[in-house]
């Protein structure tokens, strides 16, 4: 918690990054208020959930959840655009760690093995500083004691063809984008993918499709940006 707690006091002294306030004693990151508000799914709660839904037909996964619904100019909209756009990490860690409190009180979320969070572009990601899915991962593990793997499952590199990558629909491509390495670890595990945002599912679907062969796979993204 160290590193990120310094970092975070550095960049953001004791404002809510959800309403900009003063943070009182106690609050850390995003204020009670604010806690209290985020407009919460609770599809964690339901397995026939509108993510799960997502998914079904399309890849095998044994349970896939949104902690948070996204709205233009709501709240999570601003929680997200702290951690991609303005370097606050301590959200990430700070809603991850939430998300995985709220987990745990579902039985299926319980036989995680490893937490994984899908993988940028290294240029993006060294543009930025740090893989905001990672930091959600971060804050999972420290809510769950489950690890975080960031060496399983990776971005192939390809700046040549980097448009028609980007823009990749189908499942066959998705050995241009993803590769999956030391399968040895993951083999027989329960594997806990996590991304920002859910909204076509395409990303995750081909994370997904790459590492059922090995294990089980579960998915959990911060928000879902979808209207319902
Ligand atoms: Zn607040």
């Amino acid at each position: 918690m160290g590193l990120w707690a310094d970092t975070a006091g550095l960049l953001f002294p004791n404002t809510c990054a959800g309403c900009g306030q003063i943070l009182l004693m106690g609050e850390k990151v995003i204020c009670l208020a604010c806690k209290h508000n985020l407009p919460y799914t609770n599809f964690h709660k339901d397995a026939d959930n509108p993510v799960a839904k997502t998914f079904r037909g399309r890849v095998k996964v044994e349970a896939a959840t949104s902690y948070l619904y996204f709205r233009q100019l709501g709240i999570t909209q601003r929680l997200l655009h702290g951690l991609k756009y303005k370097g606050n990490k301590e959200v990430g860690v700070c809603l991850g760690n939430w998300m995985g409190k709220a987990l745990q009180e579902s039985e299926i979320y319980n036989s995680i093995d490893i937490i994984v969070p899908v993988p940028l572009y290294k240029k993006r990601e060294n543009k930025r500083g740090y893989n905001q899915c990672h930091m959600l991962a971060q804050g999972l593990s420290e809510a769950t004691n489950k690890k975080v793997s960031t060496t399983n499952l990776l971005r192939v590199q390809n700046n040549q063809s980097q448009t028609k990558l980007e823009r990749w629909t189908r499942w066959t491509n998705v050995q241009e984008i993803f590769k999956v390495e030391q399968v040895h670890e993951i083999e027989n595990k329960h594997i806990l993918l996590i991304d920002d945002v859910v909204t076509t599912g395409a990303t995750l679907e081909a994370c997904a499709s790459l590492l059922v062969p090995f294990c089980k796979v579960s998915i959990a993204t911060l928000a879902i940006a979808r209207d319902f």
